[in-house]
């Protein structure tokens, strides 16, 4: 099989202006189309998810993939993984995705030589990426022994912290004690926000697009279920996008009613410019590629020397306070939004190398893999 996928594999490297390599991907025999693209290894080998989606057409699935290596640059640079920001997708539809394709796609990841890691992503489960992980050491977030396993509830962890550094500077307290956040989404982040929130006393506002869910979750914690199409203009403390990306744009903005905006989605502002215009109604935005790395951190701490660590994780995914905290001193002193600020120190420590890798990835799952 290997020689065949070998034989009838094709990596085709794109010229895309600002991106290290965009290499389009095909397989005549399993019928894989995909797209790697590397944006920036300037401070280590890269790593993003594995995104399998129907896209209409290349060109949409060319636009998404480098707007999510993008991301992935400043989300590592900001999280000081040591790591370089990229993603991959493949067109199809999860549904029809095939063996064959995720070892073909496999075994294109390994002529990368370790320049890509991938990971799991929207339509691309924990399953896939354990069987792409038979073919590959190059990648993370397998469910055995020497992997990280799910990282939602450490990007929940890192969520709920950065909503108490939005207190601290709303209201000169961590406390969550009474504070009311509405959280839009209820998936695998959302739905542990939402606890963890709970525990801590606040007052709930919940919805998601499933109706079911989101009385489920209601009941649970006390909560007021809300419509999908109204939790944008709820009265609260912390808005929580937990759902998709572009929901802070000219449209939804003005309907805000909250006082900051803190939450887990992808890609919350629709453009940069967005940012400036909450930050001119008075609302605190936490950067969503800062507050939404502790599934990043938790992933990279599986390639370090000493091997995966959950509480050397927690560690650091804790520290996203201090890291908010400081971004949101950056943006009162300059008098820039703080999507601004934390964009302009990813440039600087990308520019100078800060916190570059050292020492190269180890695939520990892949050895013990090896060894049998
Ligand atoms: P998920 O697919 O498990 O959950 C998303 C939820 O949002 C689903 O329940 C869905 O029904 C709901 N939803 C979709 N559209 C909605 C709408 N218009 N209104 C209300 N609810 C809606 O995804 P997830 O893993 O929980 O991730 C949520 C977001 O956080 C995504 O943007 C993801 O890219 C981002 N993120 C996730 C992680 C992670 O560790 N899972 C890490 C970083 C960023």
């Amino acid at each position: 099989m290997k020689r065949a996928v070998e034989e009838s594999l094709v990596l085709k490297e794109i010229p895309v202006e600002g991106y290290e390599k965009v290499i389009v991907v095909t397989d005549e025999r399993s019928g894989l189309k995909a797209i790697i693209c590397i944006h920036n290894s300037t401070l280590g080998p890269t790593l993003g998810g594995i995104r399998i989606y129907p896209y209409p057409t290349f060109e949409a699935a060319l636009t998404d993939v480098k707007r999510l290596a993008r991301g992935m640059t400043y989300k590592s640079a900001m999280a000081e993984t040591g790591l370089g920001g990229a993603k991959s997708v493949i067109i199809c539809n999860p549904k029809n995705k095939t063996k064959e394709m995720l070892i073909a796609f496999a075994e294109a990841i390994n002529r990368l030589e370790g320049l890509y890691t991938g990971a799991e992503d929207s339509g691309c489960a924990v399953a896939d990426v354990n069987l792409i992980g038979h073919h590959t050491p190059y990648v993370v977030g397998l469910s055995q022994e020497k992997s990280s396993g799910n990282p939602s509830p450490f990007t929940a962890w890192g969520t709920f912290r950065g909503i108490q550094a939005v207190l601290k500077m709303l209201d000169g307290s961590t406390s969550i004690e009474g504070k009311t956040v509405a959280i839009q989404g209820l998936g695998s982040v959302g739905s542990i926000l939402a606890e963890l929130l709970f525990w801590h006393g606040a007052k709930l506002i919940v919805s998601d697009i499933d109706w079911e869910k989101t009385q489920a979750i209601a009941k649970k914690y006390h909560a007021t279920a809300c419509p999908s199409e109204d939790i944008l203009g709820e009265q609260c403390d912390i808005l929580a996008p937990c759902a998709m990306g572009g929901i802070l744009n000219p449209q939804t903005i003005p309907q805000l009613r909250c006082r900051a905006v803190a939450g887990c989605a992808n890609n919350q502002l629709l453009n940069d410019q967005d940012a400036n215009e909450l930050k001119r109604r008075g609302i605190l935005y936490a950067p969503d590629f800062v507050i939404n790395a502790g599934g990043l951190i938790n992933v990279s701490f599986e390639i370090e020397e000493a091997g995966y660590n959950p509480l050397a994780s927690r560690k650091k995914v804790d520290q996203l306070y201090d890291q908010l905290i400081r971004l949101f001193e950056i943006s009162e002193q300059n008098n820039c939004s703080t999507h601004h600020a934390a964009v302009s120190l990813a440039d600087y420590r990308i520019k100078y190398g800060v916190s570059k890798r050292r020492t190269p990835p180890r695939y520990h799952h892949y050895e013990s893999h090896r060894r049998g």
